[in-house]
């Protein structure tokens, strides 16, 4: 396909009809605690142990709901990971009769370009998109909105830590690893005083925390089954200013309706933050199917390092798009798809409950 503009490609996905519904730096975490696949609760009949039982009024929450969402960052090409996940979340949109919108989180870090090249890619491979992807970067005030409320409920706190202090704090024995020790959460009014003024001097400002209520929380992953993990004193706006990632796509998610999060395994472990920061901000907490990630035969993820792993390195190769949809087909024990509509029709909703949790190691084709 020809190199269009991000905006005019934006449309092109967005006014293409939605495919018919008839058919039927973080750390990967580790094994989860329970894996009771398709019996979960729902989410509006379980019972919350320990949490404020606070609700805001969500005035920046969208009125949608029954939507499957993809949210890359655009950080470069997508590689052949990426694609199964993206194929797997618009598989599982379409086949519940779900609309499904795109969202280019960029608020973290961009590459000039990738943005425009992912939904080519996504184009290309037959995963079509409802409206317009939603840039999070132009979300701004809506994050700044969901602070305030929170901040206004006594749920935000000041972190003065550098990530030194973190981790030294954090080795202590109950705190589980990579979590938040708790330093700031309980200091005085002169303490913070005096810490923003010796930030302010070296030219930082202070990072915002939220005071999460609950130390755990349960989310419903069709995959893993009914899954607790932990939850800290997570970060909402960093120390730069930037909305922190769990808090602008718990805001995004609920502004676009999302009650579907199909994306990869190692945000499993966020689930549970991001379900409760729904809760508090008064948004349905989505159903989840974490996806099995892409890996490289070292066992390290898979990326770009690794050989030919995105759609343009194997045209490269003399593969067709389709070509590259088989190879992820046949991953899926889907032989002879050509388009994600062939791989969502092969699998239905009962193979994609029962796909396999194992990630797909991948050795790059060399020709
Ligand atoms: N933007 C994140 C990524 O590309 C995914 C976020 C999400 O699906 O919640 O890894």
């Amino acid at each position: 396909m020809h190199r269009r503009g991000l905006r005019n490609l934006i449309q092109a996905g967005a006014r293409r009809r939605p495919h018919d519904a008839s058919h039927g730096d973080r750390q990967p975490v580790g094994h989860p605690k329970t894996r009771h696949a398709h019996h979960c609760t729902p989410t509006a009949a379980r019972t919350r142990a320990g949490h404020s039982g606070e609700r805001a009024t969500a005035s920046y929450t969208g009125r949608m709901t029954n939507t499957g969402r993809f949210a890359p960052s655009p950080t470069g090409d997508f590689h052949l990971g990426n694609l199964r996940t993206a194929i797997l979340a618009w598989a599982w949109a379409r086949t519940t009769g779900r609309r499904f919108v795109l969202r280019i989180e960029d608020i973290d870090r961009e590459r000039a370009g990738s943005a425009q090249r992912q939904l080519e890619d996504l184009e290309a491979i037959g995963v079509d998109w409802d409206g317009e992807p939603l840039i999070q970067t132009a979300r701004a005030d809506a994050h700044e909105e969901a602070l305030a409320s929170l901040a206004a409920r006594g749920l935000i706190f000041e972190c003065y830590c550098t990530r030194r202090d973190i981790r030294e704090a954090a080795s202590a024995p109950h705190v589980p690893p990579g979590h938040y020790p708790g330093t700031c959460l309980a200091l005085s009014e002169s303490e913070r005083d005096a810490k923003r003024a010796s930030l302010a001097a070296l030219g930082r400002a202070p990072a915002l925390r939220l005071a999460a209520p609950s130390p755990e929380w349960t989310v419903c992953d069709e995959l893993h089954g009914s899954y607790t993990g932990p939850v800290d004193h997570f970060v909402v706006r960093r120390a730069d200013g930037v909305p922190a990632y769990n808090l602008a796509a718990v805001v995004d998610d609920a502004y676009q309706g999302v009650d579907q999060v199909v994306r990869g395994f190692d945000l499993l472990s966020q689930a549970p933050a991001q379900a409760q920061l729904a809760h508090l901000l008064g948004a349905p907490e989505p159903t989840y199917a974490h996806v099995p990630l892409a890996l490289a035969p070292s066992g390290a993820r898979l990326a770009k390092r690794d050989g030919a792993v995105t759609l343009a390195d194997l045209r490269g190769l003399g593969w067709s798009t389709g070509d590259v949809v088989a190879f992820i087909g046949s991953s899926l024990g889907v032989p002879g798809a050509r388009c994600a509509s062939d791989i969502a029709d092969a699998l239905g909703i009962s193979g994609l409950r029962s796909l396999s949790t194992k990630p797909w190691v991948v050795t790059p084709p060399s020709a």
